[in-house]
């Protein structure tokens, strides 16, 4: 009938329209973690770094890399992996404040930029999430897993440092995190 027809055709748009909303929300979020993705996080950060130059203003960048995680995997299977990679991105965004940006930026190596932050405070909270992760009572199938991150934070200050691109920003907490990882691991280097 012609009422059939127009409630198929009601259906069918709403499910187009929920579909493309699914698909952009993808577009800026990890599936697996539910935090940001690496893209989103990279287009940010560009755009406050615009920001911090045009009113000298300061952010921080902080890289966080699960350590040992390939045994994790290896020992109890990779949806064991999943479980501490999406409680740890949990834990990261209720450790840090709304304005931000708690992203995953690959495997399990996440970043988070704290905008009008400067350095020290960046690094307590880095040190608070570091601990947070080490007490955090991570259990998969009846066995606790005890899990550790090393962190290195940068910081930019739009007031003193000569201008300075994402990638530069990024490889410089990434040396302070190789940095970490060379010198003992469940550690902040900044
Ligand atoms: P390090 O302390 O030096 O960081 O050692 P690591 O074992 O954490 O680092 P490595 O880079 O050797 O291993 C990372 C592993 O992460 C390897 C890869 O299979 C695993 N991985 C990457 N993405 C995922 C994912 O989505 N789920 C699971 N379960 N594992 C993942
Ligand atoms: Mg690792
Ligand atoms: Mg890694």
């Amino acid at each position: 009938s012609e009422y059939e027809t127009l409630i198929n055709i009601a259906v069918n748009q709403a499910t187009i329209a929920i579909g493309s909303a699914i698909q952009s929300q993808f577009a800026i979020q990890d599936r697996l973690t539910m935090i940001y993705n690496h893209d989103y996080f990279v287009q940010r950060l560009k755009e406050e770094l615009f920001r911090c130059n045009r009113y000298k203003l300061k952010l921080s960048l902080i890289m966080l890399d699960i350590d040992h995680f390939k045994s994790f995997n290896d020992t109890y299977g990779h949806i064991a992996g999943n479980y501490i990679l999406r409680e740890s991105a949990r834990l990261f965004q209720s450790n840090t404040r709304i304005t931000d940006i708690v992203a995953r930026y690959g495997g399990e190596e996440f970043a988070i930029l704290m905008t009008e932050t400067g350095v020290s405070d960046a690094v307590n909270i880095a040190e608070k999430i570091r601990e947070t992760i080490q007490n955090y009572p991570f259990e998969y199938d009846g066995q606790k897993l005890h899990v550790t991150i090393s962190i290195g934070v940068s910081e930019w200050d739009g007031a003193k440092d000569p201008q300075i691109d994402d990638i530069s920003l990024i490889d410089s907490a990434d040396k302070k995190l190789y940095e970490a990882k060379k010198t003992g691991r469940n550690k902040v280097c900044f």
